[in-house]
């Protein structure tokens, strides 16, 4: 575990209460990127745990796109894009989920994932999992093997821990 980063971390992201509706606090990363030593700290800490284990990281838009191609490239591996709906071009696979009121649904390209490779799911943030177990299950379609995932910060009482537990992979939080 590195404090210093864990600190560093904590010191820089804000925290917003009642954003984007009452009850929630909305955490802020944007002011990671106004300094890129810690922003350079960051992907070194993510590319540690995923080093030599994956052979593709996919990444959940929009904000899991900001450190995931960063991870891709420092392991020089592919970066695959899972995006909302609709904003893909054919051909795509998609995959629905339940949020709090309704469903939405991911899509990423089709052919862009090999069958057998090892993917790193990764998310700025890990809340109650819904997104992402729908990430995993999406990669799952297309034969990848869901191996790790990571996330910037992990949102305990949420328990979306839990829910990723049934993927049998690796789990790094960076904040808890
Ligand atoms: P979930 O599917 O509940 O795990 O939600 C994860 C997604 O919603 C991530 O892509 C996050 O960027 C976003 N998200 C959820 N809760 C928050 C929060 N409190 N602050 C910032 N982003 C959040």
């Amino acid at each position: 575990m590195n404090h210093q980063l864990i600190q560093d971390l904590e010191n820089t992201i804000q925290n917003i209460p009642d954003f984007p509706k009452p009850g929630i606090q909305f955490k802020d990363i944007t002011p990671i990127f106004l300094n890129p030593k810690l922003y350079e700290q960051v992907i070194a800490d993510l590319a540690n745990f995923s080093r030599g284990k994956i052979d593709a990281v996919c990444g959940i838009e929009s904000r899991g796109y900001l450190f995931g191609i960063a991870i891709a490239v420092a392991l020089d591996v592919p970066f695959i894009l899972i995006r909302k709906q609709g904003k893909l071009p054919p051909p795509f696979v998609s995959q629905k989920y339940d949020l709090e009121y309704g469903s939405a649904e991911i899509e990423m390209r089709t052919g862009q994932l090999q069958k057998g490779q090892r993917i790193l799911i990764h998310d700025d943030l890990l809340a109650t999992g819904g997104t992402t177990e729908a990430a995993a299950n999406l990669v799952q379609k297309q034969g990848g093997i869901v191996s790790q995932f990571s996330f910037l910060i992990g949102l305990k009482d949420l328990e979306g821990e839990n829910r990723l537990k049934k993927f049998n992979a690796e789990v790094h939080q960076i904040l808890t």
